[in-house]
């Protein structure tokens, strides 16, 4: 599978099978454009398949303990192939390498955290004896599969992102039916064989590869589809949720992320860490540093130090051992973000580092003298540009953070006790990162936003929480 050539097709993966379709789709080498692979294009048949696949899946027993132990050698055999993987995603997303290399290995903890949960899913006593006429009873509640599980993923994290929808979702004893995105399927098509031969039973787990929304359109009119678990774009997002009906549905949406850099915070630190978080993966990260808030008293000098940090960032090929800063995943991404800074400069901005454009490589970009109804501050960029604002005063800057429609994760850099906890209390985010830019994130912690970056969390123990129903039983003694 690992092996890729320009004429090999990849089929579907439908009860343990295989399966090639007639109409195929193009993977490209996002560097250089070249097609790696060809994928298979699901219709509506194969929807429909691997659905009643699932299904039938979960009459099948899984115990908990079977399911760790399933978890845990795919995490071992990720580990092992590693490279393999990381070298897919270098070319299918035109991640570096050595980030590639770092989300395998995170990847394998996803799968290492969620496989130890497997084993901790419980329920609560709950004292009905304490309500009048019920002294004679006793209950508890069960958590209990939810089904059948629809799970969507982007492009920007195909590996690790998958993990932490089929992690938990197998790790809850659910089946999942996994619609991968187009431009980078093929890490997902390698991680379910892993999964395979790691031992999952038949069914537990589909691939459908394709057009994102025909796939999309089948799974929502298959009522057998218990839960969506979707991570991508608001717009797609706010599609789903308003077709799924009644039907559980968790959303891991966008967000413009900001990071403030109070007057008493550790520049050096904050330089650093917001020049590193601002550009992984070319800014295609959902708690990618965005907009960055620093105190007027200390702009000047930040913006030096980020200039500093910035300039060493290494641009070029993604197999390269050197390089930072690999393409954007289309070119049109590319030409995107340069006419978004091209409209910020005329209404003002300034380019104080970057701004060129060569085919899919955008430049690291930082802008300045910036107003937050810029495109580049307001919308979600999702691209290699971080626009620096200042401040004077604590409130206005948490107001400033809070005037989005985003609302994921922020960061704030400051040695004020007193400022963090009011930050802590007043800014509207899943998660507030002191001393560290927004794009701060392990596996195990729950991770999700308010406002339109979604609701429902991630990470293994809060997603099984959502993948799982609470069943209460009752005992008359
Ligand atoms: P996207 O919404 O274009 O695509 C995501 C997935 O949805 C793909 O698999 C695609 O094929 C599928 N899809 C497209 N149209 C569909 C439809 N009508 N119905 C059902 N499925 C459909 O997003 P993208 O460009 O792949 O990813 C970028 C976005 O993802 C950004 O907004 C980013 O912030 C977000 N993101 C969020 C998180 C998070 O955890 N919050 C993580 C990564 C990315």
């Amino acid at each position: 599978m690992a092996t890729l050539t320009a004429g090999k097709q990849f089929g579907l993966y439908i009860n343990n099978k295989w399966e090639q379709t007639g109409e195929t789709m193009e993977v490209l080498n996002k560097y250089n454009q070249e097609v790696i692979a060809h994928i298979s294009v699901a219709g509506k048949e194969h929807v429909d398949a691997a659905v009643q696949g699932a299904k039938e899946a979960l009459k099948s027993p899984f115990s908990p303990y079977a399911r760790y132990e399933v978890l845990m050698k795919a995490a071992q055999l990720l580990v092992e192939r590693r490279d393999d993987f990381a070298k897919v995603l270098a070319l299918e997303v035109g991640k570096p390498i050595r980030e590639s290399r770092g989300e395998i290995e995170r990847a394998a903890q996803t799968l290492i955290i969620s496989a130890e949960e497997a084993k901790r899913i419980h329920g609560e006593g709950v004292p009905v004896e304490s309500a009048p006429g019920s002294e004679n009873r006793m209950a508890f509640t069960v958590r209990v599969p939810v089904g059948v599980i629809a799970a969507i993923t982007p492009f920007n994290v195909p590996v690790n992102l998958v993990c932490h929808k089929i992690g938990p979702a197998i790790a809850a004893g659910n089946s999942v039916v996994l619609k991968p995105a187009e431009v980078t399927p093929l890490s997902a098509l390698m991680l379910a064989e892993l999964l395979v031969e790691a031992g999952l039973p038949e069914g537990r787990l589909q691939v459908l590869t394709g057009d994102g929304p025909a796939i999309g359109e089948w799974l929502l009119e298959n009522k057998d589809v218990n839960m969506f678990t979707f991570t991508g774009s608001p717009s797609v997002g706010e599609s789903i949720r308003s077709r799924a009906g009644l039907r559980k549905v968790a959303l891991e949406l966008g967000n413009n992320s900001a990071t403030i850099v109070h007057n008493d915070a550790k520049l050096d630190q904050a330089a650093a860490f917001i020049s590193q978080k601002s550009f992984n993966n070319a800014g295609q990260v959902c708690i990618s540093v965005q907009r960055v808030y620093v105190h007027e008293d200390i702009a000047k000098a930040f913006i030096d130090l980020l200039k500093k940090n910035t300039e060493k960032l290494v641009i070029g090929d993604p197999m390269d051992e050197s390089t930072d800063i690999g393409p954007m995943i289309r070119l049109r991404e590319a030409e995107r973000v340069e006419s978004w800074v091209h409209e910020a400069v005329e209404q003002g901005a300034v380019i104080a580092l970057g701004g060129k454009r060569n085919g899919a490589l955008y430049e690291p970009t930082i802008l300045t003298n910036v107003s937050d109804d810029m495109k580049v501050c307001r919308e979600e960029i999702f691209g290699p540009v971080v626009s620096v604002g200042t401040y004077k005063e604590i409130d206005e800057v948490i107001a400033k953070v809070n005037d989005s429609d985003y609302g994921l994760q922020a960061g704030l850099f400051t040695n004020d006790l007193q400022f963090a906890m009011k930050a802590a209390r007043e800014i509207e985010v899943g998660g507030l990162i002191v001393n560290d830019a927004s794009a701060y994130r392990v596996d195990h912690m729950p991770y999700g936003g308010v406002k339109n970056s979604g609701n429902g969390k991630e990470g293994p123990k809060y997603a099984i929480e959502e993948m799982t129903e609470e069943r209460l039983i009752v005992l008359n003694l």
